[in-house]
C-alpha cells in the first residue's frame, strides 16, 4: 500500500483545514472539517459538518472472473454497498456504457448466531450485519416468503444503534433490509 499522502486543503464551507483522512468501520475513506467534530455516542457532527470523501480504492482480490478468468476486485458503491467486479470491467463516461466483461456480485450481509433468547417467542437470536456494516439482533426463526412477498416466522428485530440512519455531511444512507 503505497503511502497516503494528504494534501493541506481547505474547507469549502468555513476556510479552516481539513483534518487527516480516516476511515470508517466499513472501509470507506473521508476527511472532515476541522471546525467539526464527529461524536461517536450521538452520532450526530458537531460544529462545520463538511465532510470530503475519498474515492474508495478497489482492491484486487485473489479470485478470477466465473465469465471470464480475469481477476475480480472489490469494489464499493457511493452508498457503501460491496460487491466484487471484474477488472475489465469498465464504464466509458462518453458514451455512457458499460464496457469489457460485465461481471458483478453484490456482498450481501452476513448472519452469526448468538446466544440469546429472542423476547418475543424464546427462540435464538442472530446478529444480521448488512453489506454496508450496519448491525441489527433478529429472531432466528423469522423469513421471507419470496412468493407470496411477506415476513415469515418471528418478526423482532433490533438495529443496534436504534433507528440508526448514518447521517453524515452529503450523504444519508438508509439501513438496508429494513423489515416492512
Ligand atoms: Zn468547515
Ligand atoms: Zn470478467
Ligand atoms: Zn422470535
Amino acid at each position: 500500500m503505497p503511502e497516503e499522502k494528504v494534501e493541506k486543503e481547505v474547507c469549502p464551507k468555513c476556510g479552516s483545514a481539513l483534518s487527516d483522512v480516516t476511515t470508517t468501520a466499513n472501509g470507506r475513506k473521508l476527511q472532515r472539517c476541522t471546525a467539526g467534530s464527529w461524536n461517536p455516542t450521538t452520532r450526530k457532527t458537531e460544529g462545520c459538518d463538511y465532510v470530503k470523501w475519498l474515492p474508495f480504492e478497489p482492491q484486487t482480490l485473489d479470485e478470477k472472473c466465473p465469465k471470464c478468468g480475469s481477476p475480480l476486485v472489490m469494489a464499493m458503491t457511493r452508498f457503501g454497498k460491496k460487491m466484487k467486479k471484474c477488472t475489465t470491467g469498465g464504464w466509458d463516461a462518453a458514451t455512457k456504457t458499460a464496457t469489457g466483461c460485465d461481471f458483478v456480485e453484490w456482498i450481501n450481509g452476513t448472519t452469526e448466531e448468538l446466544d440469546e433468547d429472542c423476547p418475543q417467542c424464546g427462540k435464538k437470536l442472530v446478529l444480521y450485519t448488512t453489506a454496508s456494516g450496519k448491525r441489527m439482533k433478529k429472531c432466528s426463526t423469522s423469513g421471507w416468503d419470496r412468493e407470496n412477498k411477506h415476513a415469515t416466522g418471528c418478526d423482532y428485530v433490533q438495529w443496534l444503534r436504534p433507528g440508526e440512519y448514518e447521517k453524515t455531511g452529503e450523504e444519508f444512507l438508509p439501513p438496508e433490509e429494513k423489515e416492512e
